[in-house]
Order: C-alpha cells, then sequence, then structure tokens
C-alpha cells in the first residue's frame, strides 16, 4: 500500500515536469498523454504511437519513464521526458522521426530535438537518440521543481535498480 502511495506521488510529480516542459517548448500545444512508470528495455522511456488509453471517447498517448532509470540525475530524467515529447508532438504534427520499428531516430527528430535545449548525438544503430540534456534545459529545470528526487529513489525495487547502468 505504501508503494503505491509513493508510485502515485512520483505519477503527479512525473505530470507537472510534462506540463513545465509542455509550457516552454510547445507553446502548451502538446496533447496529455498518459503518463506511466514501468520497466521499457533498452531504453530510459518509450512513447506509443497508438493512443493506447481510452476514458469514455477520449483517447490518449503514453508516455513511460523507465522505473529502473528514475535514479538518474534528474536532469536526465527530465532530458527523457523531453525526448518523450518531442516524438509525441512530431506525431501530432504527422512529422515522421523514426524507423525501423521506432528504434531509428532520423535528422527530423534531431533538429526538433535540438530546437528545444536536448544535446543529441549519433550512434549507427538508432541513430539520432542519445539525449543529454544542455546547460540552458538544466538552468530552467531548479524553477519548476521542489526536491522530489528522494521520492523518485524510494520507488525504484531492488531488483531494478542496477538496469541500465
Ligand atoms: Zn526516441
Amino acid at each position: 500500500m505504501k508503494e503505491t502511495v509513493k508510485t502515485s506521488r512520483t505519477a503527479g510529480y512525473l505530470e507537472k515536469i510534462f506540463r513545465a516542459l509542455n509550457a516552454k517548448y510547445f507553446g502548451g500545444q502538446l496533447e496529455e498523454p498518459i503518463i506511466t512508470i514501468q520497466s521499457t528495455p533498452r531504453a530510459y522511456g518509450h512513447v506509443t504511437v497508438a493512443k493506447a488509453w481510452h476514458k469514455g471517447t477520449t483517447t490518449r498517448h503514453e508516455l513511460n519513464i523507465g522505473a529502473g532509470t528514475l535514479d538518474r540525475p534528474i536532469e536526465n530524467v527530465v532530458a527523457t521526458m523531453l525526448h518523450e515529447c518531442v516524438h509525441l508532438w512530431n506525431m501530432q504534427n504527422g512529422v515522421k522521426d523514426c524507423s525501423r520499428g521506432g528504434a531509428y531516430h532520423n535528422k527530423k527528430f534531431r533538429d526538433a530535438a535540438t530546437a528545444r535545449d536536448l544535446d543529441i548525438s549519433y550512434d549507427p544503430r538508432i541513430g539520432w537518440s542519445i539525449t543529454q540534456p544542455t546547460d540552458a534545459l538544466c538552468v530552467i529545470i531548479p524553477g519548476f521543481f521542489e526536491p522530489p528526487v528522494r521520492i523518485l529513489r524510494a520507488t525504484i525495487p531492488e531488483n531494478e535498480s542496477h538496469a541500465f547502468r
């Protein structure tokens, strides 16, 4: 029960980050996804192409942050969230930014991401996908956070804490 409470608090915190990034980098125009915290194999996060979540007549994309990756520095968690937001933005605007089943990121992804304070580098297998926060992104982070990093850390199951190191 205690875990559930903490997880929902973490999800609420991630929603706050999403809203702040949406306002800052997308003019508040991003459709709100359902934010989840599950494990994402071989990645820090994902967004679903399909609007996997239904509520009444409304459907939403899923934006997941890997449960085992929440103990990274907050700047990196925010950079992952922003990376996934760029995918959402591109989907919303009919821009195809990936191929090979979503693994390979093309230059359209790179350009949309670098325009929003992400530092993107290339890997032959996954394309322009490797994501680091820039100083410009780090500067805005203290403005929209309380200090919830300890809460994030506390929710990581022991057996997942080594997943992506
Ligand atoms: Zn991606």
